[in-house]
């Protein structure tokens, strides 16, 4: 058994060097990418990441399908397997959520969250060319040029308002307001990388396309297909990515030196596409400006605030729901599933509104929904938490982090007030946290008023300890 497998090894080894040589000795080497200097460490790429992810997700509206979201992440997942051994970051973290924006775009944000757009997944022509964005984005990240170039004291120019909010966390001066870039949400500004930047990120990107098992000339051909679109200036994401110059046979130069290594092809792409184009339409920027369809702050469903509202008590009998499947949970049996802009909510009826331009909002129920985790429980949670105060200027902490068991982990819980979007009236909101076997964040919001705060507390402790997490996603 033993003798067989080592020759087996061997076996592989001869043939793996063989190709090495056939390839060395009739082709090009590839170009060698070195990251550019970097004031800051990893862990604040990790840290700004992070913060600048929970202001998008506050601001943009997220699909939230998780057949579209589940074909992105293995499509990018695979993507970052490939990435070149001395640019991997044991601390990255990379994450790839798709934004129900009709503007072709995508963006990453420094220690791996990325965020397509929905118009950038449906004017891609292919898998590969949707790979292609995705490995330019990924190389950006792996690279560190969202902080490469700028010094300590000043917040990291590729953030740009978004710094202004990283910057206090870095103790450093706001971001300048910046005149190029891409414009990712109401307040939200992604500045352009350099030119250097750019060729780095397609050299890498084409790199890593091969590695993955993708036809790096994709790339190549997906900067074609941008081209073509969103009028004289390009599409969105042209404006933050700007051309270095003969783009376009940079990267067939690069390819002809390079090996597509298998096949990587998921075969689903017509499939993802199909099922978008059944969707009602994507929000445009202007939409999501004006506070349709988003969630957090400005988005609140104007046509119900000052309702009265009323619902029956929590049923005394649970049942269990699978809201992802990686996730059990056991609610009030008078509680229906509701998909929100938020993540997924379970309510009473009469206890969850949708205004007349998509927003949602609930007054009794809990919100389940997932962020990016950083290792630190308290730290991820405290992000997470800044965030929905930032936006939400009623919402007050009434207490500070409290071990809980949550899915029979340790979670932490956390009491807040707020002022009821759909009532005018106090309510009492449950923060629960806890992490998932991958090391992102697990939130529960448990949500009721303040009056019936008491009845709502022992539900919400109950849905929280029901929770069955499955040990792999
Ligand atoms: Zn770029």
């Amino acid at each position: 058994m033993t003798g067989r497998m080592s020759t087996h090894r061997y076996g592989r080894l001869i043939s793996a060097l063989a190709v090495t040589v056939a390839l060395g000795a009739s082709s090009v080497a590839q170009t060698k990418v070195v990251a550019p200097p970097n004031k800051y460490s990893v862990q604040d790429d990790v840290k700004l990441g992070q913060e600048a992810s929970a202001e998008v997700r506050k601001q943009l509206p997220m699909l939230n399908d998780n057949r579209v979201d589940d074909y992105v992440e293995d499509v990018g997942q695979q993507l970052v397997a490939a990435i070149p051994a001395e640019f991997q970051h044991r601390e990255f973290r990379y994450s790839f959520d798709v934004v129900n924006q009709k503007e072709i775009n995508a963006f990453a944000l420094p220690g791996g969250p990325m965020y397509l757009h929905r118009g950038m997944i449906e004017s891609a022509k292919s898998e590969g060319e949707m790979a292609g964005v995705m490995a330019h984005e990924i190389s950006h990240v792996a690279l560190r040029h969202g902080t490469a170039g700028a010094g300590k004291s000043q917040a990291p120019a590729i953030l740009g308002t978004i710094g202004q909010i990283a910057g206090a966390i870095l103790g450093g001066t706001a971001g300048a307001v910046l005149s190029t870039g891409s414009q990712i949400g109401a307040g939200l500004k992604i500045a352009s990388y350099s030119r250097d930047f750019e060729r780095q990120a397609d050299i890498l990107g084409a790199q890593i396309l091969a590695r993955a098992g993708y036809d790096p000339r994709e790339m190549a051909n997906m900067f074609k297909t941008l081209e073509a679109q969103g009028g004289g200036g390009g599409p969105e994401w042209m404006s933050s990515h700007p051309n270095p110059g003969n783009r376009y046979n940079a990267i067939l130069n690069e390819s002809k030196s390079l090996r597509v290594q298998g096949n990587a092809n998921t075969g689903q792409f017509q499939n993802i596409q199909a099922r978008l184009g059944d969707m009602s339409p994507a929000l445009t920027a202007e939409q999501i400006a004006r506070g349709q369809g988003g969630q957090g702050g400005g988005t609140r469903p104007t046509s119900t605030s000052g309702r009265t509202v009323r619902v029956e008590p929590p049923s005394t009998s649970y049942r269990t729901q699978q809201p992802a499947d990686f996730l059990r949970v056991s609610v009030p049996s008078n509680w229906e599933e509701v998909s929100s802009s938020g993540g997924v909510t379970y309510a009473p009826d009469g206890g969850f509104f949708r205004g007349d331009n998509g927003a949602t909002a609930f007054t009794h129920g809990v919100q389940i929904g997932t962020g990016p985790g950083g290792g630190n429980l308290q730290r991820d949670t405290e992000a997470l938490l800044n965030g929905f105060l930032r936006s939400n200027p009623d919402l007050k902490r009434e207490t500070g982090f409290q071990r809980d068991n949550i899915a029979g982990r340790n979670g932490l819980t956390t009491m807040l007030s707020n002022v009821s979007e759909v009532t005018g009236q106090q309510e009492r909101v449950a923060l629960s946290t806890v992490h998932l076997p991958d090391g992102s964040l697990l939130y529960v919001i448990g949500v009721a008023p303040r009056n019936e705060a008491q009845t709502y507390d022992s539900t919400f402790r109950r849905v929280r300890q029901s929770m069955q997490i499955a040990q792999r996603r």
